[in-house]
């Protein structure tokens, strides 16, 4: 165990250089607070019972309740929730959210359910973790594979447990049950914020500038849409069962109209769509990743990007709208390049923001205009991207070394506020 985390914390030392903390500040966050991990017995629609492993890690709280989404997918392991969860901690302060880090994850092909065994894996699953949860305490949402009506029965569920109605113990929560207008794109609305800041420092194309998308789900898509929208031409973009490919650039209002509809993107030019009388090739992920691109968006799951492939990446800029689709080693090559990466961190921090925003609406009992939303959301994502981009372009280190020190200032600024070893040594 603890490859993914590992190599995850070992930026912390590098960053450290560039903050000043105190030793109480590193100590803190290289260790879970808690992980739990919780068997889930589900029945069946056959009537047979299986049994599917849960887990949810609180992070850190030193700024505020963990926050950080729950994630189905088969090779979920605690490893993996873990390294998310220490990821959360760092993303929160790197947007300045009152907020710790934490989340969940579900060892599950959700597709291979019918939507009662996933309602019903759903609220076991709340009910394993019920004591370890709450609105003050740790704050779950979405993550992959998850979405609002998977976060609807959570909420429930909760409410249930607790025999009064809480909206506030979860975001991402479809709007009639408390959701929040906007967050369904947040992610990609961060991310397109952070790219629009960013990309004139970066990319002196002039005219055209080429962008590929790998991931097509609720982050990717949307932000091939705002791209595309934006006036990129989009020549690539992928889910997991492959992707597609044209020089000229992709209609992607089509792919994701047929995405939304099929759900899967083979569906959209191979199988006698809307986009078919488009000369396309079908590509792998790994091709996508490869191709000569201005903007290089990962948006599928962890390790896309690895020391094997690293050397075939082209792009000039990526932005990270997964969690974690680089590796340490890779991310490190990729700066002796010159390619500049702008970090998860960062990037996909946007679907956390609007998290925020939610559960202050919940706790206010009042609903925000979507406009507010955006208006408050762009505001922070331009600020800090802003601000990291100086920071690191003072100091020649990564968009993510600046990050994670800014995110370990904060951090500590909270740890120290307590005290930490030179309070207690000087007072004797
Ligand atoms: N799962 C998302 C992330 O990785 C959102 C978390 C949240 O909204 O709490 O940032």
């Amino acid at each position: 165990m603890a490859d993914l985390f590992e190599g995850a914390t070992g930026i912390i030392d590098e960053a450290l250089a560039h903050a000043d903390v105190s030793a109480d500040t590193v100590e803190r966050l290289k260790h879970p607070r808690s992980a739990l991990s919780v068997s889930i017995p589900v029945r069946m629609d056959d009537g047979s019972l299986r049994t599917f492993q849960g887990y949810r890690v609180r992070y850190n709280d030193v700024r505020g309740p963990a926050k950080g989404g729950i994630r189905y997918h088969q090779d979920v392991t605690l490893d993996e929730v873990q390294t998310l969860a220490f990821w959360m901690t760092i993303k929160c302060a790197v947007v300045d959210l009152p907020y710790g880090g934490g989340k969940g994850g579900v060892t599950v092909d959700p597709k291979a359910l019918s939507m009662s065994e996933l309602e019903r894996l759903s609220r076991g699953f709340i009910d394993g973790i019920a004591d370890a949860i709450g609105p003050d305490v740790d704050v779950p949402a979405p993550d992959v594979y998850t979405n609002a009506m998977i976060m609807g029965w959570m909420m429930d569920q909760y409410s249930i447990i607790k025999r009064h109605r809480v909206p506030d113990v979860i975001t991402g929560k479809p709007i009639a049950l408390g959701g929040s207008l906007g967050r369904d794109t947040a992610t990609a609305d961060g991310g397109f914020f952070v790219t629009e800041t960013l990309a004139p420092k970066v990319l002196d194309t002039g005219g055209r500038r080429t962008a590929a998308v790998q991931g097509f789900g609720n982050a990717g898509m949307v932000m091939a849409e705002l791209l595309h929208a934006a006036g990129y031409t989009v020549v690539a973009v992928s889910d997991s069962q492959g992707g597609v490919h044209t020089e000229e650039g992709l209609h992607i209002p089509s792919v994701a109209k047929v995405k939304r509809e099929s759900r899967a993107l083979k569906g959209v030019y191979c199988e006698g769509s809307v986009c078919e009388a488009v000369d396309h090739d079908v590509i792998s992920n790994d091709e996508l990743l490869a191709l000569d691109v201005d903007l290089l968006v990962p948006a599928a799951l962890e390790n896309a990007i690895t020391i094997d492939t690293v050397d075939d990446v082209k792009a000039r800029m990526i932005v990270e709208l997964a969690n974690g689709p680089i590796t340490p080693e890779a991310d490190a090559a990729l700066f002796e390049r010159g390619v500049v990466v702008v970090p998860d961190v960062l990037a996909n921090a946007g679907g956390v923001t609007v998290s925020y925003f939610e559960w202050v609406q919940n706790r206010q009992g009042f609903a925000w205009t979507a406009e507010e939303v955006r208006t408050r959301l762009e505001s922070r994502m331009t600020t800090e991207a802003r601000r990291l981009w100086d920071f690191a372009t003072e100091r020649d280190i990564s968009l993510r070394v600046a990050a994670y020190a800014q995110a370990l200032s904060r951090i500590g600024e909270a740890v120290d506020a307590t005290g930490h070893a030179e309070t207690f040594q000087s007072a004797g």
